[in-house]
């Protein structure tokens, strides 16, 4: 586990474990360097435990990274919550992590994330002050939406030269928060749609309302389209998946799309444009963040308003340096995080 810890600089791992409400959650904590840690609650099913901390380490510095580029006060940290695999009360199960939450005192604050809903937020805000998304503070998966909604577009200008989406095609994988509402977007700006989700009801949905195709959960990598737009759950880019992609770009809300950092490079080897998934995807914490600093909705929209041209500088740096997107943006934001410790070590 320390290998792993030191292979993402992980800074902390907490384990909590409630025999009584049946909770079993791990919280990673990146960096604080540049302030509190924040990030989302998963509540998912994981294989093993090993895998629950794999995906808590990688979350965790996924949001460092998210919140340096965005230019926000804080570091990065993720929780995992897994999914009991006997009955449970889900309130009182949440209670009980807001009440761990709250031992850190303030280290980390928890939001929204797959699995988990407003109502969850407000169960913990019941034990613990550190928490965001709750019922008064709002869901943030429509800004995460417009954010990606607006790096699709910059994506589209760099790599087709148009400014326009009309008729393109855009294949979409996942359409809960995020997925359903960045479909609506496309289908308003003129694109076509092909969607997938391992829920039935959801796809109809997408058919009913925006007049999507739809495809088999394992066919959406195949599927021939001008851009991929990854919606669902992470490590979805790997060896297997992108030899079959028959699009331009990849852009979508999914964190840790790429199952290792090689596979980043594949995907410019291949020519295909990605979207640096914790740059694309950061419209929902530019929203948490500054509405807890208070700042006006206008505010907030300025700030996801600049995804697009951040992801055209790092297009641009990429295309100069010859280094895959990827890791221009991994060195962008390691730079930043660094910065921040030099200014805190001088202070
Ligand atoms: P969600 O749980 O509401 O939606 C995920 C959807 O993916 C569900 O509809 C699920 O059925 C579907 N799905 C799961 N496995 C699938 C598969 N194999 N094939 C096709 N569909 C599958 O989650 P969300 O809040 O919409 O977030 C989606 C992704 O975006 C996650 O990776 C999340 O971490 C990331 N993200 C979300 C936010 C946010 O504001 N909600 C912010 C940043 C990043």
């Amino acid at each position: 586990m320390f290998k792993q810890m030191e292979s993402y600089a992980t800074q902390r791992l907490h384990f909590f474990n409630d025999a009584e409400t049946k909770l079993k959650a791990i919280v990673a904590i990146h960096s604080t360097v540049r302030g509190p840690a924040i990030g989302g609650c998963r509540f998912i099913p994981y294989t093993d435990d090993a895998d629950a901390i794999t995906d808590a380490i990688r979350l965790a510095q996924g949001m460092s990274y998210k919140a340096a580029l965005a230019g926000l006060p804080h570091g990065g940290g993720k929780a995992v919550v897994i999914v009991p695999n006997q009955p449970f009360d889900r309130a009182a199960l949440m209670r009980s992590f807001g009440a761990y939450i709250n031992i850190l005192n303030g280290e980390y604050i928890t939001a929204m994330d797959s699995g988990t809903q407003v109502t969850d937020m407000d169960q913990i805000k019941k034990s613990t002050h550190w928490v965001t998304c709750t019922s008064t503070s709002g869901d943030p998966s429509p800004y995460t939406a417009l954010g990606v909604f607006e790096g699709i577009k910059a994506s589209v200008e760099f790599k087709l030269r148009r400014k326009d989406l009309t008729g393109l095609h855009v294949s979409i994988q996942g359409l809960g928060h995020v997925g359903y509402e960045v479909a609506r977007l496309l289908h308003q700006a003129g694109a076509r749609l092909t969607v997938t989700d391992i829920d039935p009801s959801k796809i109809q949905l997408c058919k009913e309302h925006f007049s999507a195709k739809s495809v088999e959960p394992e066919e959406i990598y195949n599927t021939p389209a001008d851009i991929f737009c990854p919606c669902g759950l992470g490590a979805i880019l790997n060896t297997d998946t992108i030899k079959q992609l028959q699009v331009s770009i990849v852009a979508g809300s999914a964190n840790n799309q790429l199952e290792k950092e090689r596979h980043g490079d594949l995907l410019s080897e291949r020519g295909i444009l990605y979207a640096p998934d914790y740059l694309i995807n950061s419209g929902g914490l530019i929203f948490v963040s500054l509405q807890h600093a208070q700042k006006s909705i206008a505010a907030i929209h300025h700030k996801i308003l600049q995804i697009g041209p951040s992801l055209h500088q790092i297009y641009r740096d990429s295309e100069r340096s010859e280094h895959s997107i990827h890791r221009i943006a991994n060195e962008k934001a390691e730079a930043i995080i660094n910065a921040s410790e030099e200014i805190h070590s001088v202070a």
